[in-house]
């Protein structure tokens, strides 16, 4: 990883007023909890900062310690729009393109403030920012914060909360310890652990919070939507919001749903398009082995992300999208068919 770009911004960081934390819309374990994890790093230098996001938390982090403090942009606008502009710095976590950060794009763009990237997503957007702390061999971002903070803020006694944070975001990207795992990944965790953290809690916050009518929808979709396309190793569901509103469903509930398409023995693709209250389209790619579903997130979806996990979006109905997903499939046929698994 190269340090280089970050250095001249260590000291200024830590003796920082009015710095924000931004990171990407719709966000998930790792967003927040590196966003947390540098907001209780910089506290302890005494730095006012304020994580940020356009948009409401899922239900499952809400367990996070400090979690309540973060503001949602789209509960108070003009709070998050004044905090931007009036930042000394700006600090971008867990994605590599501005756009990720939704709304927020504007506001942090029309700043002054010198933007400084952590993340782990491939191809981060260079000129976008003056500072970049990215490895994409790195589980999570959170991996990262937890990397950034044994080297250059030594002298900080790791906290409960901090570990709570960094292990949070560690376990929801790698899928509790199944994928995108290096050595190091490993040997951070093992030290968070020592911190008394609660590890049970947090494996059942994040993966067994489910409601009951979470479940059912799960039923629904593997009983009535899930497509197989054996000759593709592909598997695909959509969920329109007609589908989606007998269950009830929470902000976060589709969470996690793509993953069951990898459980096909054989499957190598696997993809959820889902219907968004504003009509959109948002797809969800997950992938085995070296077959890289982000080519066909940011080729043919106007999105991105990791070779094995990765989104974008259609515009137009959710037949469309799959009309569309299935006329692009063939381009891929040879890679899916001939990979070893
Ligand atoms: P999910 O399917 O869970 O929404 O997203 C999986 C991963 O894909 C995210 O962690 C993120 O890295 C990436 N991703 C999702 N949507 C987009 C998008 O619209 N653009 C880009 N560049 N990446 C995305
Ligand atoms: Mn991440």
């Amino acid at each position: 990883m190269n340090t280089a770009s970050i250095l001249p911004f260590i000291e200024p960081l830590k003796s920082a007023s009015n710095l924000v934390i931004v990171t990407h819309k719709n966000p998930d374990g790792d967003a927040i909890g590196s966003s947390l994890g540098i907001l209780l790093l910089l506290e302890k230098y005494g730095v006012k900062a304020h994580v940020v996001v356009e948009d409401e938390l899922p239900y499952f982090l809400h367990f996070l310690p400090r979690s309540q403090d973060v503001i949602i942009y789209n509960s108070d606008p003009r709070r998050v729009q004044e905090l931007i502009s009036s930042a000394s710095f700006i600090i971008c976590t867990d994605f590599s393109q501005l756009n990720r950060c939704g709304k927020l794009e504007p506001f942090v763009r029309q700043s002054s403030a010198p933007r400084i990237l952590f993340d782990h997503h491939p191809e981060p957007d260079l000129a976008s920012f003056q500072a970049v702390y990215h490895d994409v061999t790195a589980s999570s971002t959170s991996e990262l914060i937890a990397i950034f903070a044994s080297s250059f803020f030594t002298d900080v006694p790791i906290t409960t909360d901090w570990a709570t944070c960094i292990y949070t975001g560690m376990v929801t990207d790698t899928g509790c310890f199944r994928f995108s795992l290096r050595p190091q990944t490993f040997q951070i965790a093992a030290n968070l652990l020592q911190s008394n953290i609660p590890v049970q809690q947090i494996i059942t916050q994040i993966f067994d919070s489910y409601s009951f009518q979470r479940i059912q929808l799960t039923g629904f979709v593997l009983q009535n939507k899930l497509r197989y396309l054996p000759e593709y190793r592909t598997a695909y569901f959509s969920l329109s919001e007609t589908e989606m509103m007998p269950f009830n469903p929470r902000r976060g509930d589709t969470e996690g749903l793509v993953n069951h398409t990898l459980s096909i023995e054989g499957v190598v693709l696997g993809v959820f398009f889902n219907q968004k209250p504003d009509d959109t389209i948002r797809i969800s790619f997950r992938s085995k082995g070296a077959f890289a579903c982000n080519d066909i997130a940011s080729k043919f979806f106007n999105g991105g992300g990791h070779r094995n996990a990765s989104g974008g979006q259609y515009a137009g109905t959710i037949e469309e999208a799959i009309e569309y997903f299935l006329k692009v499939l063939p381009q891929y046929k040879d890679q899916l068919i001939s990979l070893s698994l």
